[in-house]
Order: C-alpha cells, then sequence, then structure tokens
C-alpha cells in the first residue's frame, strides 16, 4: 500500500481536514502519479453533500487532477517516469463493450468508474485527487502536452473535456453560430473552445456582470436573458446551445433560440426534471440533448488541441486549507473561473 496525504470531508458539511489514505499497490498497467495541482468542480461539492445520492465518508473528492508520473507497472507502455499527464472523471471501465470499444469509455454500459465516491474493480472505494499521490491505470492517464502549465492543465480534465466533446460532436465550426448559456467554469471554456474552432459565438448569461471577460475570452456577442428582448432578437438563430447551467432554466424559451435543425446541449446537470414542450422541437426539427465529459481518446484530442491553440483556463490557485472557502465561493458563483489546488500545500495548517 502506498499512503498518500489528504484533504477529505467527513460529512456532507464538511470542514475538510487533512488526512491520509491508502492508494493500492502498482497492478502491472498502473502508474503511480504524484498530484501536483486539483481543480475544484461544481459537481465535487454536489457529491460529497449527498445531493446525487449517499456517500462514503470520508470522502476526498478531485477529478481535475495534473501531476507528475513517479513509478511505473511492470507492463506500462504508455509512460515512464517523469511524464507529466493527467487524470480526470474517471479512472476505470469495462473495456469490453459496445461503448468501450467505441472510445466513449464514459457511457460505458456495465459503468465507468468515477475517480471519487464509486467502486473499483479491486472493490475498492475511490478517492481522488485532493490528495498528494494517485494510482491509475495507464489506459485512463493522458498526457499534458509541454505548452500547458500543470495548474492551468488541471481544469481541462473535467471543465475543458466537458465543453469540448459536444461542441465537436455537434460541429462547432466556421459558420456555424453557437450560444454558451452561463459564464462559469464550464461556460469560459466553452467560449474559448468554440471560438477556437471557428463558430460565432454569443454568451447567454442572467446579467452583463461578466461582458467583458465574455468577450475577451471570445465570444462574438453577449447577451443578458433577464431582459427579454434577447429571446426576441435572437429566435430562431442558433445551430448550437451549450447550456452549462445546472440551475433550472425555461427550456422552452431557449429551445425557441434554435434555427432549423439546431441541438440544445445540456451539460449542467439540474437535480429536477426539467419540462419539455415537444412543440418547442416539432416546428423547427430541433433537438434536446446531453452529453457527458468525453472518452480517452478525445481528452488527449482535447489537451493536444489546448496546446496548440493556446488554450488555458483562467484559473484562481488555492492552498489546500482554503477548500471550504472556495467551495462557498463556487456556490456563490465568485469565481473567475476555476479554482485550483496547489497540492504542495496539502499538509499547510
Ligand atoms: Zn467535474
Ligand atoms: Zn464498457
Amino acid at each position: 500500500m502506498i499512503t498518500a496525504n489528504a484533504r477529505a470531508t467527513f460529512s456532507p458539511e464538511g470542514p475538510f481536514k487533512l488526512t491520509t489514505i491508502e492508494r493500492r499497490d502498482l497492478e502491472p498497467h498502473d502508474v503511480l502519479i504524484e498530484i501536483k495541482y486539483a481543480g475544484i468542480c461544481h459537481s465535487d461539492i454536489h457529491t460529497a453533500r449527498g445531493d446525487w445520492g449517499p456517500v462514503n465518508y470520508p470522502l476526498v473528492p478531485g477529478h481535475e487532477i495534473a501531476g507528475f508520473v513517479t513509478q511505473v507497472g511492470s507492463e506500462v507502455t504508455k509512460f515512464v517516469v517523469g511524464d507529466r499527464v493527467g487524470v480526470g472523471c474517471m479512472v476505470d471501465s469495462c473495456r469490453e463493450c459496445n461503448n468501450c470499444r467505441k472510445g466513449v469509455e464514459q457511457y460505458c454500459l456495465n459503468g465507468m468508474t468515477g475517480t471519487y465516491a464509486a467502486i473499483d474493480r479491486y472493490g475498492q472505494y475511490t478517492q481522488g485527487g485532493y490528495s498528494t499521490h494517485i494510482v491509475v491505470t495507464e489506459d485512463f492517464v493522458v498526457r499534458i502536452p509541454d505548452g500547458i502549465e500543470l495548474d492551468a492543465a488541471a481544469p481541462l480534465l473535467c471543465a475543458g473535456i466537458t465543453t469540448y466533446s459536444p461542441l465537436r460532436h455537434w460541429g462547432a465550426a466556421p459558420g456555424k453560430k453557437v450560444a454558451v448559456v452561463g459564464l462559469g467554469g464550464l461556460g469560459h471554456m466553452a467560449v474559448k473552445f468554440a471560438h477556437a474552432m471557428g463558430a460565432e459565438v454569443t454568451v447567454l448569461s442572467q446579467t452583463l456582470k461578466k461582458k467583458e471577460d465574455g468577450l475577451r475570452l471570445g465570444a462574438d456577442h453577449y447577451y443578458s436573458t433577464s431582459d427579454s428582448e434577447t429571446f426576441k432578437i435572437l429566435a430562431g438563430s442558433f445551430d448550437l446551445i451549450v447550456n452549462t447551467v445546472s440551475a433550472e432554466i425555461d427550456l422552452n424559451a431557449y429551445l425557441s433560440l434554435l434555427a432549423v435543425d439546431g441541438t440544445l446541449v445540456n451539460v449542467g446537470a439540474p437535480s429536477e426534471p426539467l419540462p419539455v414542450h415537444v412543440f418547442s422541437l416539432i416546428p423547427h426539427r430541433r433537438s434536446f440533448a446531453g452529453s457527458a465529459i468525453g472518452g480517452i481518446r478525445e481528452t488527449q484530442e482535447m489537451l493536444d488541441f489546448c496546446a496548440e491553440h493556446h488554450i488555458v483556463p483562467e484559473i484562481e490557485v488555492i492552498s489546500a486549507n482554503q477548500i471550504d472557502e472556495a467551495w462557498e465561493r463556487v456556490l456563490a458563483s465568485d469565481v473567475r473561473y476555476r479554482f485550483v489546488i496547489d497540492i504542495s500545500t496539502m499538509a499547510n495548517e
């Protein structure tokens, strides 16, 4: 067993405390990663607080992991000691079902293994990246290109791939009009990606508070959704709307903004069902869809795309003793645009 320092929450209410966790000894295809940075994702909070179902405590969240390989198993072929690597939302899948074979392991028919709060194939409860070390099978580890700093790389492993994948799938490209709902951790990445893919990008945000930011990040237009005029002006105009908001929205109003054959894809996950009027879809052959992260191959492609196009998230680096405070700020939407924990501060008071 390998002992790692970690920050864990011992109840839904927290707070985080310094603790130690055990990582398995390396199997032949495992790599040991010394974690340097871990991003804070809104879903860490939902999961730890039990919003999405009961979890075990202590819980170490974190599925935006960046670090170095410090040890490799006897049959590892993809990595050597010293490689800069990342781990995202999953650490394993069955690898045999149709979806795994197609490279969409996130949709594994037998259920992918989450990086934390899941039971892995060894029967162990997985613990995430708010820790100094993690052991992961090489097939679920991606390479971080040299051009991307490790702190900025971390949020790409969830916020990055979650927005990159639907933009690619629904063909964001020159000549396409893409709207991004919400300019938070996910939304700001969606704007950067859609812009780099050549689409005309519009941000739809409750207020115009972050308009300057949005335009700087690559948006061509910025509208307030609390202004009802917005829905009149933009009716029938978008090929793709990426909804990053997990709070409830008036879906039918947003669907009315889609052009013929347009798609509204949800990457935010509201806990309550959303009412969709079928007549919001029929007249313009519109689609309402969902999308979850991306496969391992696509995650690597996304990282390479970021290096090529000089795309990195906007981050605020914090020390490990500031996690509770950072979570409160995430809940208050007071972050531009992603918190990243400096893991070298793990044992600090
Ligand atoms: Zn996440
Ligand atoms: Zn599978």
